[in-house]
C-alpha cells in the first residue's frame, strides 16, 4: 500500500451496509437487489454479520459517526434480522453517542411494530422510497405498493418516534407532467418530512425502461417540463422551510443525511456486503454482486472483493472536486489545498475559466460551486472536471 496517499487519512467514521432483496424488482432499477430469494435472508445476514466482524478486526477505527443500512429494501427482512444487524454492530464498532443511524425502507413493507422494534434497537433516522403519490406512476415504475401505503407508513414512522425521516421522491417519469409532479410533491411536503430527495429518473442499461424506451413504448417527459419540476420542486421545498443542500437533496436545518455528505465530501467510509463500495486510505474495495457467492464464500472464509483499485492523490483530488460540486455550497479551496497540496483553481486553470465565464461555476471568497444555471447541467460540468 506504500504507493497509496496515506498521508491523506481522513477520519473514517461512516459504515454502509448492503441487503440486496426486494419485493419486486422495480422497473428503472438497476441497484444490486433480487426479488424473491426470502431462502437467502438467514444465511445472508449471517455472512454479513461475519465480514462486519473481519472488517471490525481491521481497525482500529475511530468511533463510527453513521451507519446507514441500504439496498434493496432493508426492511423486506424479518425485523429480529434487521435489529440484529444493528446489534451485531454495535458489539464489533465503537459508536459516537450521537451516531446517525440510518435504515431504508419500502412502504407496503414496514407497519408500527415494525418500526417501533428498529427505533427501539437504535435506528434513528427513516428513509422511506415513496417515488411518487400518483398510483399510475407508481404502477408504471413497478413499485410495489400505492400512495396510501407511502402516506400510512409515514405516519407510522411518527408513531412509532422517527423525529428524522426523509422521503424519496423521482421526477421526469414517464408520464409525469408538471401537474402531477407539483401534486407529489406537495403531498409528500404536507407531510412535513425532515429530508426530502428527489431524484431524477435516469435510464439504465438492462432494466425494463431501457427495452421500453429503445422499441419507442415508452416516453419521457421533455427537457423543458423537467426544467419546470425541478423549479417548482425549489420553491415548493424553500416555501415548505427546508435548504437544498445538495443538487437531489433538501433538508431542514440540521437534518443533512450525515452519511452521504461524508460520502459527497469523499471522505472515508467502511462498507460490507453484495455490491457494497468501501473507500479506506486511498483504496477502493468493490464487493461481488451475487448473494449465493457472497454467502458461499464467507462460510469458506475467500474474500468477497472483487475489485480493487488503489487511487493516486491526484485521482482522489479529481474525485473530492466533482463531488463536492454536488453540494450547494460547493468545495472548500482551502480543504482541498490542506487535503492534497493542490489549489483547484490553479491546477484547473484555464478549463474553469471556461466555466466560470459560461456562468456556470462560480468562486466565492471560500468555496467553487455549480451556479443555478450550472446545476441543471451538472454531468456536463463534471465531464470538464473529470
Ligand atoms: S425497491 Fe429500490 S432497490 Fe428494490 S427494485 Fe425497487 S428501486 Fe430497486
Amino acid at each position: 500500500m506504500s504507493h497509496c496517499h496515506a498521508k491523506l487519512v481522513v477520519t473514517m467514521t461512516a459504515l454502509y451496509l448492503h441487503i440486496p432483496f426486494c419485493r419486486t424488482k422495480c422497473h428503472y432499477c438497476s441497484f444490486s437487489s433480487r426479488a424473491g430469494c426470502s431462502e437467502l435472508y438467514t444465511p445472508y445476514i449471517h455472512a454479513l454479520k461475519k465480514e462486519l466482524t473481519q472488517v471490525a478486526g481491521m481497525g482500529p477505527h475511530p468511533p463510527l459517526q453513521s451507519l446507514f443500512i441500504g439496498g434493496g429494501t432493508p426492511s423486506i427482512l424479518p425485523c429480529s434480522l434487521l435489529t440484529g444487524i444493528v446489534d451485531h454492530c454495535r458489539e464489533q464498532f465503537a459508536m459516537m453517542p450521537d451516531i446517525e443511524i440510518s435504515v431504508e425502507t419500502n412502504p407496503g413493507t414496514v407497519d408500527e411494530r415494525y418500526l417501533q422494534a428498529l427505533y427501539r434497537a437504535g435506528v434513528n433516522r427513516l428513509s422511506l422510497g415513496v417515488q411518487s403519490f400518483a398510483d399510475p406512476e407508481l404502477k408504471i415504475l413497478g413499485r410495489s405498493h400505492t400512495a396510501e401505503e407511502a402516506a400510512g407508513a409515514f405516519q407510522a414512522a411518527r408513531n412509532a418516534g422517527f423525529t428524522n425521516v426523509n422521503l424519496d421522491l423521482m421526477c421526469g417519469l414517464p408520464g409525469q407532467t408538471p401537474l402531477s409532479w407539483k401534486k407529489s410533491l406537495d403531498l409528500a411536503l404536507s407531510l412535513q418530512p425532515e429530508h426530502l430527495s428527489v431524484y431524477q429518473l435516469s435510464i439504465e442499461p438492462g432494466t425494463q425502461f431501457a427495452d421500453l424506451l429503445k422499441n419507442k413504448k415508452m416516453e419521457l417527459p421533455e427537457e423543458e417540463d423537467i426544467l419546470l419540476m425541478d423549479r417548482q420542486t425549489q420553491r415548493g421545498c424553500l416555501a415548505a422551510g427546508m435548504q437544498h443542500y445538495e443538487i437531489s437533496n433538501y433538508c431542514l436545518a440540521g437534518y443533512e443525511c450525515r452519511h452521504n455528505v461524508n460520502y459527497w465530501l469523499n471522505e472515508d467510509y467502511l462498507a460490507c456486503g453484495v455490491a457494497a463500495v468501501s473507500f479506506r486510505k486511498g483504496v477502493r474495495e468493490k464487493r461481488i454482486t451475487d448473494a449465493r457467492e457472497y454467502i458461499r464464500r464467507m462460510d469458506a472464509g475467500i474474500s468477497v472483493v472483487e475489485e480493487r483499485e488503489c487511487l493516486s492523490a491526484e485521482a482522489s483530488f479529481r474525485e473530492t472536486m466533482i463531488m463536492g460540486l454536488r453540494l450547494i455550497r460547493g468545495v472548500c479551496r482551502e480543504t482541498l489545498v490542506q487535503r492534497y497540496g493542490r489549489d483547484p483553481v490553479q491546477y484547473y486553470g484555464p478549463v474553469l475559466d471556461k466555466l466560470v465565464h459560461l456562468g456556470l461555476v462560480e468562486l466565492t471568497d471560500t468555496h467553487l460551486r455549480l451556479t443555478g444555471t450550472g446545476r441543471p447541467l451538472a454531468n456536463q460540468v463534471m465531464a470538464e472536471l473529470v
